[in-house]
């Protein structure tokens, strides 16, 4: 059983103005494409790891052959990525209920948390992505370098900003707080709000 492409369950356009089809069209059928077809390829090696999901895979990458590490810690990652990210985008959705109790304790506020999300996403240096985990039991916003997940640290990931410039910039070029802004009006918080809920357990 080789791992699929996941479908991203809406049109490219479905988050025109905000993030662009041409874009979403790129960065699922080629980019994610290519990360899907290269964590195929290292599994080849070893194909017992076939057995497990692309999760348990990334969340114990020590159990990983020395010869794919590399291989799976990129490329499985970027295949378990940028699944989440497609599953927390979306329209016409507000935060609410239980996470939205939590973010206002523990951030301050929704703007609180925004500033500081936002700015993660600002400043981190070369490719990456920006992160909300629930570690243990907490929020917390983390950010990763290459293709790296906070699932291999042992954190629940449950929304994520994709900051490699792939992400946006034939929309945006270098205008990276643009692309952040608009992120935040195309959250699928109804998502987000139930990987919270199954987070906390
Ligand atoms: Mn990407």
């Amino acid at each position: 059983m080789t791992f699929e492409l996941p479908d991203l369950g809406y049109g490219f356009d479905a988050l025109e103005p905000w993030i662009d089809a041409k874009t979403m069209g790129i960065h699922h059928d080629k980019h994610h494409k290519t990360y899907t077809d290269k964590f195929n390829a290292a599994l080849e090696k070893h194909p017992e790891l076939f057995d497990k999901s692309a999760e348990e895979i990334i969340s114990d990458l020590d159990s990983v052959p020395e010869d794919i590490k590399g291989a799976v810690r990129n490329n499985c990652g970027g295949y378990v990525n940028h699944a989440l990210f497609w599953q927390i985008l979306g329209r016409g959705k507000e935060l609410k209920g239980k996470l939205k109790e939590s973010v206002e304790k523990e951030f301050g506020s929704f703007e609180d948390f925004k500033k500081d999300f936002g700015g993660r996403a600002a400043t981190l240096f070369g490719s990456g992505w920006v992160w909300l985990v629930v570690s243990n039991g907490k929020l917390e916003i983390v950010s990763t370098t290459n293709q790296d997940s906070p699932l291999s640290e042992g954190k629940t990931p449950i929304l994520v900003l994709d900051v490699w410039e792939h992400a946006y910039y034939l929309k945006y070029q270098n205008k990276r707080p643009d692309y952040i802004e608009a992120f935040f009006s195309v959250i699928n918080w109804d998502k987000v709000g139930e990987m919270y809920e199954k987070a906390r357990g």
